[in-house]
């Protein structure tokens, strides 16, 4: 169900913790790459944790929150839970309202345990996560500050071009010069060679790096700040791997459950050229060795 949208922080908290509550006190939270986030108060003792953006960018937070409620519908992996969403004018902000994760140790039973929910996560059915076709998502949603296309599609290899690395390239094209823009064609038509389909479709994360996941008072792994769609799971794994890997703990207990496929260590660059052009489209040019290097060796 959808979550209920309010016209302030205080109409929020009062329509979900009670008429008599009131914020005491709001602290910055830092850490966020795109959005303003605090941990409020409420006079009852409890913190609610609230992520805010600019009011034109609320449609940041309506896809939080549905990859956030898509990722909870598996009954896998924990999620925060949602509390409330809204636009709050006096403040000048659109917000997303969610339970607050106190931060607790993380030992290497907590990334064990982590590797077997990821891994069940990626085996959960799909099919209520697109309308038609087998991959892709019930809406586009945003990669860092990026859009992300999630039009659905029949092939993996079909989504992953159109919906992924073309736009990415369209959007880098700007840093490219005119060999590296006939690099980019290439290798977008040999995706078809260089990936493969996925045993059965996975709903993913989609920006699995070591900052999008909380380990809880309970030591469990908490995932936050989704950009989920239904893909094949190994873009998940690749995307650890990306800024520095997860302990191997998480790698050994994902496998037990859902074995790689085989070759999957050839195509990881693939899947982290997305992200990693996405960063050249965001944060310039010191990504473009990276991105333009990864093109070279796969264009063939
Ligand atoms: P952004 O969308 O800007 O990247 P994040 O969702 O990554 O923001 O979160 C910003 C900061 O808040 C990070 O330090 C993150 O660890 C922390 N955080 C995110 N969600 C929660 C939560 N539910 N409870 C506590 N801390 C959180």
């Amino acid at each position: 169900m959808a979550l209920v949208s309010y016209g302030s922080l205080e109409a929020a908290i009062k329509g979900c913790f009670g008429e008599d509550v009131r914020i005491e006190d709001n602290r910055y939270v830092s850490g966020g790459d795109i959005n303003d986030a605090s941990c409020l108060l409420l006079s009852s003792n409890r913190k609610v944790f609230v992520k805010s953006n600019s009011i034109k960018n609320a449609d940041f937070f309506d896809a939080e929150e549905k990859g956030l409620a898509a990722i909870a519908a598996t009954g896998t992996i924990k999620t925060p839970k949602l509390f409330s969403k809204g636009v709050d004018r006096v403040r000048g902000i659109s917000f997303l309202m969610m339970e607050m994760i106190d931060a607790g140790r993380g030992s290497e039973d907590s990334m064990r345990a982590f590797g077997h929910e990821l891994a069940a996560m990626h085996s959960a059915d799909t099919s209520r996560f697109v309308n038609f076709g087998k991959f892709g998502f019930v809406r586009d949603n945003y990669i860092g500050a990026s859009k992300q296309i999630n039009t659905p599609k029949d092939t993996w290899t079909g989504f992953f071009r159109q919906c992924r690395l073309e736009p990415q390239f369209k959007a880098a094209e700007r840093y490219f010069d005119k060999d590296m823009i006939r690099a980019a064609v290439r290798l977008l038509d040999r995706l078809d060679d260089l990936l493969v389909e996925p045993d059965h479709p996975s709903l993913i994360h989609g920006d699995l790096w070591s900052g999008n996941y909380l380990i809880d008072a309970q030591g469990s792994a908490v995932l936050i700040d989704p950009a989920a769609y239904v893909g094949h799971a190994e873009a998940d794994i690749a995307m650890t791997e990306l800024f520095g890997r997860f302990s191997d703990r998480f790698y050994d207990a994902y496998r037990e459950k859902k074995p790689m496929q085989e070759g999957y260590s050839d195509r990881r660059q693939i899947y982290n050229l997305y992200h990693l052009t996405n960063h050249l489209n965001l944060f310039g040019a010191g990504y473009l060795h990276s991105v333009t290097s990864t093109i070279r060796r796969y264009a063939g």
